[in-house]
């Protein structure tokens, strides 16, 4: 089996390569970037800007028919980037996702995996930290969140379309914050586990970090190793409608520092920015629908899937330290 990887030099990007390749497929991976962490496993790996069209049309070039393509190219980031990066977000992803769509109808590949995302769950749904959670269906009547989550919604749709009017088998994942291991932890696109892991990793004992809002909006983390296993079940599937991976287990932004700062064996002080972004106030995903089509569970708890990324996280800092 061939399958394309875009996104590979991104976080979940690099981890579906390297399970595809351990499941026997040749992979070709497409990135504008190298992966910045770790080599990539991929057979092939081509640096290409897939906001052209020509671009997509070589990235699929030779796959042949039968071949999977696994679409997660995005410009994204944490709430912080894309709370201000609007414009740029939904140009970038826009043109990616058409395209990359067109050039996967114009090759013939057999399926076509798109990575949305529960930010296109509605504001009106996710207002209290005690938020009920968010089903496949409550998508609609729409209000995503502005800019990146409008694009992802966009293109879930232009995914149905294609299935409907060109009979490309489309598969649509919505992630509920994914972490682990080589995620982007620094430089203001890492997300809410990474930046907290830095945080408290570069804390000393009883220091204080900032945590942004007042640390009781809500979420729901799910380990990176479980999200590749969820969109590996959702492409064998015959299921065509968008569907959740994420874990069912809120948790506050407090009680998330908590949990690393006991990981990390250290006491540390919250301190609270008002004015930070932050998202909704609540969020977390209903499992009932993807475990009665996938069978998928999220194996991997909060704690050891946080130890796994904030010992990684440490390594990372104590080598760049070691190399500046
Ligand atoms: P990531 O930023 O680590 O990976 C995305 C990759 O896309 C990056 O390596 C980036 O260089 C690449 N890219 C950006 N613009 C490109 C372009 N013009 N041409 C080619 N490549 C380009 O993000 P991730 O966390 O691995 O996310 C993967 C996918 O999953 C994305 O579509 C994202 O929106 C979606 N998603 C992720 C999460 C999460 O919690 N991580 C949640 C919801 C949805």
């Amino acid at each position: 089996m061939r399958a394309l990887v875009t996104g590979a030099g991104g976080f979940i990007g690099h981890h579906l390569v390297r399970a595809l390749k351990a499941e026997g497929y040749w992979v070709r991976g497409v990135d504008i970037k190298q992966p910045e962490f770790d080599a990539t496993d991929a057979d092939e790996f081509v640096l290409l800007d897939l906001r052209r069209w020509e671009n997509c049309q070589r990235a699929v070039r030779g796959l042949g028919r039968g071949a999977e393509v696994y679409n997660l190219a995005a410009n994204m980031g944490g709430i912080g980037f894309i709370e201000h990066n609007k414009a740029v977000i939904m140009h970038d992803n826009v043109l990616i996702n058409v395209h990359m769509l067109e050039a996967a109808r114009e090759a013939q590949v057999d399926r076509f995996l798109y990575t949305s995302s529960a930010c296109i769950y509605p504001l009106y749904k996710q207002q209290t930290p005690d938020v009920t959670p968010l089903r496949e269906a409550d998508a609609y009547p729409a209000d995503p969140e502005d800019g990146y989550g409008w694009e992802k919604l966009f293109s879930e749709r232009q995914c149905r379309h294609y299935f409907e009017d060109h009979g490309l088998e489309t598969r649509v994942v919505r992630f509920h914050n994914i972490y682990g291991p080589l995620g982007t932890y620094d430089g203001g696109r890492e997300k809410s586990p990474a930046a907290i892991c830095r945080k408290v990793a570069m804390a000393t004992d009883g220091g204080e970090i900032e945590v942004w809002g007042d640390g009781s909006q809500t979420r729901s983390y799910c380990y990176v190793a479980d999200a590749v296993e969820g969109v590996r079940r959702l492409m064998r599937s015959a299921h065509r409608e968008p569907l959740n991976i994420g874990t069912e287990r809120l948790v506050t932004i407090n009680d998330l520092v908590d949990i690393v700062a006991t990981i990390a064996g250290k006491r540390v002080r919250k301190r609270h920015l008002a004015g930070a972004p932050q998202g909704v106030r609540g969020r977390t995903s209903d499992n009932t629908q993807v475990r009665a089509v996938l069978a998928w569970e999220p194996a991997v708890t909060l704690e050891d899937g946080m130890r796994r990324t904030y010992t990684w996280i440490e390594e990372q800092l104590g080598v760049r330290a070691i190399t500046r």
